[in-house]
């Protein structure tokens, strides 16, 4: 019998989870024998059912909300955008058995935003909204680019503050509050705050957007997000929601625990015209 390596995805909720449907592309498009189920984790019970994942025979974890801080904290040894993520979503077991941690949420991001919509960075004055876990990890890769401006707001000026300190070292990154965007123009607003899964948009100026700037919500979803929708309303040049970057995560973590490199781009337009699919159905 054929033996199927076994992978899975945990959070708390999960049912909603595209990943192991995408790793399962993943594994056909490149023939590898393996299974990728969802499992619903509370915070609570992670550190034990993540032991008896591995203790199973289990080789590889995703981690979603609200459990990245904790595989961060859970691992034996961090890859270095990880240790400055201080946020884990991918865990592989090593042939030592110690379990390696890793954050993909930025290089995912990076990879939608340049490869697959060639949106430049370099030079660009770029806004991120919200200062939580998924902002940790796209900072440091958005700062490789070397923009010429990042800025950080949040509602909790605080966070923003000390996300823009931790990464000083890395490049020109600022926090800021809401009411100090005025008079101020970006070439792409990045949407990290969690508003979009509740339906609502931070507070912004209709003028925030450069002509020909972009939009991007971490968040993905059947319709067009809050902040989706705000960036079409205001000209943008691509108003793109985060399916791509999910896609690009999981690919991450693919290589990560298989050495091979899935084709991202058939996956993201499978998963864009289901999407369609089921919004003309629905
Ligand atoms: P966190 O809970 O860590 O942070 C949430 C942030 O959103 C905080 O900064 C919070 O501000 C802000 N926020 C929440 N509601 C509002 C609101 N109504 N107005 C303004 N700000 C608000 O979440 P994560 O950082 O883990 O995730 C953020 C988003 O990114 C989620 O939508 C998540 O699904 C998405 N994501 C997508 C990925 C992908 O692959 N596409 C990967 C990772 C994340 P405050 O601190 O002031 O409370």
């Amino acid at each position: 019998m054929m033996k199927f390596d076994n992978y899975a995805v945990f959070g708390q909720p999960i049912s909603h989870s595209k990943s192991p449907r995408i790793h399962k592309l993943f594994a056909e498009q490149t023939g590898q024998l393996m299974d990728y189920a969802a499992q619903e984790v509370p915070a609570e019970t992670f550190a034990a059912a993540t032991s008896r994942f591995f203790a199973d025979g289990g080789i590889g974890l995703n981690c979603t909300v609200p459990l990245k801080e904790l595989a961060w904290q859970y691992a034996d040894q961090l890859t270095e955008r990880a240790r400055q993520a201080k946020a884990v979503n991918t865990l592989a077991r090593q042939a030592d058995d110690s379990i390696l941690g890793d954050n993909t949420d930025g290089i995912g991001l990076l990879n939608d935003l340049t490869i697959n919509h060639g949106i430049a960075l370099k030079d660009a004055k770029v806004l991120i909204l919200g200062a939580g876990g998924a902002t940790r990890g796209i900072v440091p890769p958005l700062l490789e680019q070397q923009p010429s401006t990042l800025i950080i707001v949040n509602r909790n000026i605080g966070k923003a503050q000390a996300i823009a300190e931790d990464f000083a070292a890395l490049g020109a990154v600022q926090a800021c509050d809401y009411a100090n965007l005025k008079d101020r123009q970006f070439d792409l607003i990045i949407n990290a705050t969690s508003a979009s899964l509740s339906g609502d948009l931070p507070p912004l100026q209709a003028d925030l957007l450069k002509a020909g700037g972009s939009c991007y919500d971490l968040a993905y979803a059947n319709q067009a997000t809050a902040f989706v929708t705000w960036g079409l309303a205001n000209k943008a040049a691509h108003s793109l929601d985060g399916l791509g970057m999910l896609v690009e995560q999981a690919a991450e973590a693919f290589f990560i625990w298989r050495g091979v490199r899935p084709q991202t781009s058939p996956v993201i337009s499978l998963l864009n015209a289901e999407r369609a699919l089921n919004n003309t159905n629905g």
